[in-house]
């Protein structure tokens, strides 16, 4: 199967002007203008009109709890899982799904059997192995065995610290996790990342910046998150970041966050932070508790990938970015931190990732996963 979208503004996500792309099974086959697949009739060739619409690489969401999570006001709260069309409604073609608080109703092999679901669906799935605890659950009995082991396994995490929920390891601990997971993923090929949950207790990114400085392993290995959740937590990621560390916002619908996202790239912007190091994850599935200053359970939300292109739009809209930089989060910078060599760019070679928007608001028109059409005009026409 061929697919050709003509006449779309690319993005790559750098701006590549009015071109064509061209799908061959589910890979990109080529970029440029005026594409021909003539193939004698041997293979089906689709044409899609991109005229007046702007081609993105699909969204990798490097946070989601797809397998849905533990509510901590008991367990009537209980999250529910991803769906395909959750995903792929909200531009989503790439998901790295984790377990948070609850590590024990919700383990590995459920969530392991939760992506190779999704990937069956259509989409691209991998997993960090472990949840907030340390020691960390794992499937194969430590995590070095997991990421070597488990082709879905490409980090662990996210190892709460800071939190009055965290499993409160020890510096020791944490830095042979980090330790672990960086040989792991070197023999292995894969990025080996340690998804940090940043809670909002005072020692914030401590545990990290004591890793890098007291030991050998670099700042790539470390991919913090929910940086917005304070004005002081946000100041040290920043000075991570600046560093030369890659740090990640949790999207949110409300901004109802300490530091909104777009806000808090400006800032990054402006201090001098490479664009090549934020993330923005959607926390997807994920409970939301609100707790009040005693840590008393006061309710509870549900964390949705439509966060992620509310964002791109406010990035674009509010703060200003060109939006070749706002994409960069959602797509480029994602792939590299996480060594998805395949995903989050426009380019021959790339996965058949693709979302095209509309110019006039950025909303979805259509999403292609690994060649495959899954939303087209706005309506899935592939459901799980
Ligand atoms: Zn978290």
């Amino acid at each position: 199967m061929i697919t050709i979208i003509r006449n779309a503004k690319v993005y790559q996500p750098e701006y590549a002007g009015i071109k064509d792309v061209m799908l061959i099974g589910s890979q990109i086959g080529a970029l440029g203008e005026n594409l021909k697949a003539d193939l004698g009739g041997a293979v089906e060739v689709k044409e899609i009109d991109g005229a007046g619409l702007i081609l993105i690489p699909g969204i990798i969401d490097s946070h989601e709890h797809i397998l849905g999570g533990g509510g901590e006001g008991g367990f009537h709260t209980r999250t529910p899982e991803a769906t395909l069309t959750g995903l792929t409604l909200n531009g989503v073609t790439t998901v790295v799904g984790c377990i948070g608080t609850d590590g024990v109703a919700r383990n590995m092999e459920a969530l392991l059997a939760k992506a190779h679901a999704l990937e069956e669906e259509g989409v691209t799935t991998y997993v960090y192995t472990g949840s907030y605890r340390v020691p960390v659950h794992t499937i194969t009995g430590d995590v070095m065995r997991d990421i070597m082991l488990l082709d879905k396994v490409i980090g662990v995490g996210e190892v709460a610290i800071s939190d009055h929920r965290s499993s409160q390891p020890t510096f020791e601990e944490f830095a042979r996790i980090a330790a672990d997971i960086r040989v792991g993923g070197m023999l292995s090929g894969k990025a080996g990342i340690v998804n940090v949950h940043m809670g909002d207790g005072p020692r914030m990114m401590d545990f990290i910046w004591r890793t890098v400085r007291e030991t050998e392993i670099p700042f790539s290995q470390f991919l913090p998150t929910h940086v917005g959740r304070n004005a002081a937590l946000f100041e040290s990621a920043l000075e991570f970041a600046k560093a030369g560390g890659t740090i990640d916002f949790t999207g949110s619908l409300d901004d109802d966050d300490e530091v909104p996202v777009s806000k808090g790239i400006l800032r990054l912007l402006d201090a001098g932070v490479s664009s090549d190091h934020f993330t923005i994850s959607s926390d997807g599935q994920g409970s939301l508790p609100i707790f009040n200053e005693k840590g008393e359970f006061q309710g509870l939300g549900v964390g949705n990938a439509s966060c992620l292109l509310k964002e791109l739009r406010e990035c674009v809209n509010k703060a200003g970015l060109p939006l070749e930089l706002a994409l960069k989060p959602l797509t480029s910078n994602p792939a590299r931190i996480l060594k998805l060599a395949r995903k989050g760019r426009i380019l021959p070679g790339c996965d058949g990732d693709i979302c095209l928007l509309r110019e006039e608001d950025l909303s979805l028109h259509t999403v292609i996963a690994k060649g495959q059409i899954m939303v087209a005009e706005g309506t899935a026409v592939v459901r799980g």
